[in-house]
Formats: structure tokens, sequence, C-alpha cells
């Protein structure tokens, strides 16, 4: 007995110090990043946070999407949950070997449902294994999510999450056996000299236990006793390597994905961009630095969203760029910053700024992938763990637009047909009133303040006015408009581009003087 105390304390203690040395590491590295604009505070922003734990985390939302893998994902996560009460049945059973308090070790249900779990999660890591298999980047090369993931790692916690569970099915099945299973059907547990006496007294609703105890009979209780000690041990010994094993992999996400989620966007991590750089050049210094060009440019979200990623190849997997054979994969890309983070920790940790720092683009992160993002969002949208793509791509463009000034030719030429001409073709605003000659009805052209008469203004836009195709749409709309008796107007040439291409491609500056130009005509 006292063996087994020390043995199963001393590897505890050894594991949770190697593991939590690493958190307090990883928190430390985290914190390094630059402010985010993430108010923690007021009820709204807490409410937020709740439901999107309840929603996403307890209850896997974005992972049910894909039913097959979420709701195996579903029962690995809840299993997880569920089995930590099996963690101090089996801390309990290192001292006592009839261990229990209330509830744990006592309620006949929770023996069922622990059994129910513990078979369940067997099941789905079965289904995670076929769809590795099914869809291994050595069979289907790009078309795979899992193309340019960790697999050993991933291979690794499949095994070591089934060894929880065989080790857990074995010391139960032997402690029925031995007549040290706390679970029993009523009274207290005496323990015989016979299997089939100790398995008449055990309750019949851990019934994986009872099965593997089925198995394990013919050993006797002397041998069944062995092994009851020997699978206390591994159980623990596996769940505090397993801990270990976590804290230096991609599952990191099982800690920090909740707290990725409770930090994020809300309602969701699309629309406006995160970060406004104030472009007002009275408060631009020496120093002032627009966009993210090295690793510690990045916000302490940022270096969480690299942190939590598991790998799963969602966001590539609806990628347009990646899904055209394009270079940009969102998994990668965040798999990549996460590498040059985590290569950089002595120099982050430490606030050194000597040497030479590695420049994310060209270095890192190649141009050619960066500038590949349509700034779409499918990503971002998909992502089970919240991660933030389209924020970290287009702070790399504006650091490369602003800072730099390295871009691709064909955004140098949009950029100038912006600025000069106020559309991204260069036609010139003369042209924004052409397609009204499609039209069999006068549309006013507003020259200055909105008449009484007129109730709507209609904000036509570069591509409804000056694109064949778009054109096609506009005057469809102000067909239905007009059929519908409502009377609207357009600004014509007075109507510029909302500067919405050039804040994609990075020029944050020239968005808000766009926007600030239309604002101004507007008022
Ligand atoms: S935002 Fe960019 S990286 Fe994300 S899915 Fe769209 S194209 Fe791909
Ligand atoms: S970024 Fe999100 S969706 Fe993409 S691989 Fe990582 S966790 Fe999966």
């Amino acid at each position: 007995m006292l063996a087994r105390i020390v043995i199963g304390l001393a590897v505890s203690l050894i594991c949770f110090a190697i593991a939590g040395r690493r958190f307090f590491w990883l928190s430390k590295l985290i914190r390094t990043g630059q402010n985010a604009n993430r108010p923690w505070s007021g009820i709204r922003r807490a409410k937020e946070a709740v439901t999107a734990e309840v929603i996403e985390v307890a209850g896997q939302k974005k992972l049910l999407k894909w039913t097959v893998p979420g709701l195996a994902h579903f029962f690995t996560m809840w299993g997880f949950t569920v089995l930590l009460t099996t963690i101090l049945e089996v801390y309990g059973a290192l001292y006592n070997r009839d261990f229990a308090i209330p509830f744990i070790g006592r309620a006949n249900w929770l023996a069922a449902v622990e059994d129910f779990f513990a078979v369940m999660v067997l099941v789905s890591l079965v289904v995670f294994s076929v769809i590795r298999i099914k869809n291994a980047p050595s069979r289907k090369d790009r078309a795979s999510r899992f193309y340019g993931s960790h697999l050993g790692a991933a291979w690794a916690v499949l095994g070591m999450i089934s060894l929880v569970i065989i080790t857990l099915l074995v010391y139960r099945g032997a402690q029925i056996n031995t007549g040290h299973f706390p679970f029993i059907t009523d009274g207290v547990m005496q323990s015989e000299t016979s299997v089939a006496a100790n398995q008449a007294m055990t309750s019949p609703w851990a019934f994986a236990s009872q099965i593997v105890a089925d198995w394990l009979a013919p050993l006797g209780v002397h041998t069944n006793a062995i092994l009851e000690a020997v699978f206390i041990l591994l159980n623990i010994g596996v769940i505090t390597g397993f801990l270990v094993f976590v804290s230096y992999s991609k599952h990191l996400h099982i800690f920090l994905a909740p707290l990725n989620v409770a930090f994020s966007r809300r309602p969701r991590a699309l629309g406006g961009l995160d970060k406004t750089p104030d472009m007002d050049m009275e408060n631009v210094t020496e120093d002032t630095v627009f966009g993210v060009g090295k690793i510690e440019d990045f916000t302490w979200k940022q270096l969480l969203d690299f942190s939590t990623c598991t790998e799963c190849g969602r966001c590539q997997s609806v990628c347009p760029a990646w899904n055209t054979g394009k270079p940009l994969s969102p998994k990668l890309l965040i798999m990549g910053l996460r590498d040059n983070m985590f290569a950089s920790a002595d120099r982050l940790l430490s606030g050194s700024t000597e040497g030479a720092v590695e420049s994310l683009v060209p270095s890192i992160i190649d141009p050619d992938v960066l500038w590949s993002c349509t700034s779409c969002g499918a990503c971002t949208e998909e992502c089970p763990v919240d991660i933030e793509h389209v924020d970290a791509i287009i702070d790399m463009r504006r650091y490369e637009v602003m800072m730099e000034s390295r871009f691709p030719s064909e955004a140098g030429l949009l950029l100038r047909n912006i600025e000069n001409q106020g559309d991204p073709w260069g036609l010139g605003n003369s042209k924004r009133t052409e397609w009204l000659s499609a039209l069999d009805f006068e549309v006013p052209i507003i020259e200055d303040t909105i008449p009484e008469d007129i109730e709507y203004l209609y904000w036509v836009g570069c591509a409804g006015s000056l694109d064949e195709r778009g054109r096609k749409q506009v005057e469809s709309t102000a067909r239905m408009l007009h059929r519908a008796g409502v009377t609207f107007g357009i600004l014509g040439p007075r109507e510029a581009c909302t500067g919405d291409p050039a804040r994609r491609m990075g020029n944050e500056y020239l968005f808000q003087e766009m926007a600030k130009a239309n604002i101004e005509t507007l008022n």
C-alpha cells in the first residue's frame, strides 16, 4: 500500500510540476503581446462571454456543423469533463482501496454515466482514427484538411486518450473482482475470497467495468488484486503524463479554447477590423509602427490565438484561396506564426531589442501567402476555437504597405486608382451615371441636400456604377424600387470609393481619407 502511494504521488508531483512550469511560462509569453482591445468588464461583456462558452464550448455548436466528427468531439470533450470524477476516485483508491464519498463512488447512476462516457470516448477515438486514415494527406494531398498538420502528435494524443480509458476500465474491472469497487448494490462492501461473490455485491450499473471484470474473472482474486494496484498506478501515470504532453502540444486547446472563446470578439469576429490605427499624422512619431512587422507587434489576444490552434484544418478546408490552388492556408499561416512565437520566446520574455529581428514577411510568411487572402472571413467563421485570422493577415499587410511600401504591382495599381480617380478601376467619376441610360425613368442626381420628395439616397457603389455585371444588378434594383413606388436619388459623380478595398489591402491611411471625404459629402 505504501509503495503505491509513494509511486503514485511521486509521478503526479513530477508531472504537475513540469506541466505547471510550462503553463506559467506560456502565460508569461502570451502576456508579452501588445494591448488588445478586449474590455473584460461590464455586465454586457460578461453575458456575451458566458453565452459563447455555453454555445461554443459546452454546446460545441461550430464543431457540430460537421455531424460525424462533431459528435465524436462532443462525446470526447464531455467524456473528459464527466470522467474528472474518476480522477478523484483513483487518487482516493491510492490511499484507501474502498474510498468513497457522497456521490463519488456511491451514487450508482454516476457509475453508469462514467461507464457510458468511457465507452463513448473509445467509440469516438475509433471515429477519429477512421477520419484520419480516410483523409490522410498521403492519400488526398492538399485536399486533406490535415495537410501540414503534425500527424504524429495527433496519433500520440489518440493513443494516450485510449490508454486513459483502458487503464480506467481495467482497474475498475479488477476492483469488482477483488471486492474493492466502491459502487455496490447496497450496504457495505465486504471483500470476499471468491471473484463470483465479489461480483455479486457490485452495482450492475457500471456496465462496461462489469464486462471487463468478467474478462478478468478467470485470473482469480489474487491476480486481480495485483492488476488493480498496477492499473491504478498506470491510470494516474497516463493522466498526468497526458497533462505534460498536452502542455507541450497542439492539445493545449483543451485548456486554452475556453479562454480564447471568452476573449473573442462578439457577436462575431468579422465585420470591422479589430485594431484601427490612429492615422492622424500629427500623432505620428519616429517610433510609430503601423500594423505588424515582427511577432512582438501582435497583441496578447493574437498570441493566445496562435497557441490555441488545434491544427484541425477546418479553416483550410473552407478557404477559397487554398481551394483554388493558392499557397495560402489559414491553418499553416497560424501554425507558422505560432512556431515563430515559440522560437522568439527568449527575446519576447527578456524584452531585448538588440540584434537583428526576423521580419515576418518574407521570412516566416511568404508574400504570395499574405496577398492570396480575399479577406472573406470563412476561416474565422469556421474556426471552432474562435481564432481571428483576418485581423492577423490585415495587420501584416498594413505593415507591408504603410511601413515598407511592399505590395504586388496589381495592388499598387488599384490603390493608385482609388487615390487619384476615386474607384478601383481608374474610370473616373464622370462614368458613374452611365448606367442610368438603361432605365426608362428618371433618377434624380442629388446636388446638395436631399429634397423633401425623395425618401432614400441609393449608395450605388463602384462595382454597381462601373462594372458591367454590377450595373445589371443596380439597374434591376432601381427598377424594383421604381415599380414599388419608392422615391430615391443617387449622388452620381459626387459618390466616391468607400475605401474598403484599400483597407483590405492594408492601406488604412487611404481608407480613412476616403471615408472622411464620403462622410463630408453625406453631411
Ligand atoms: S479570409 Fe483569407 S485566409 Fe480566411 S478563408 Fe478567406 S481567403 Fe482564406
Ligand atoms: S485556425 Fe482554427 S480552424 Fe484552423 S486549424 Fe487552427 S483551430 Fe482549426
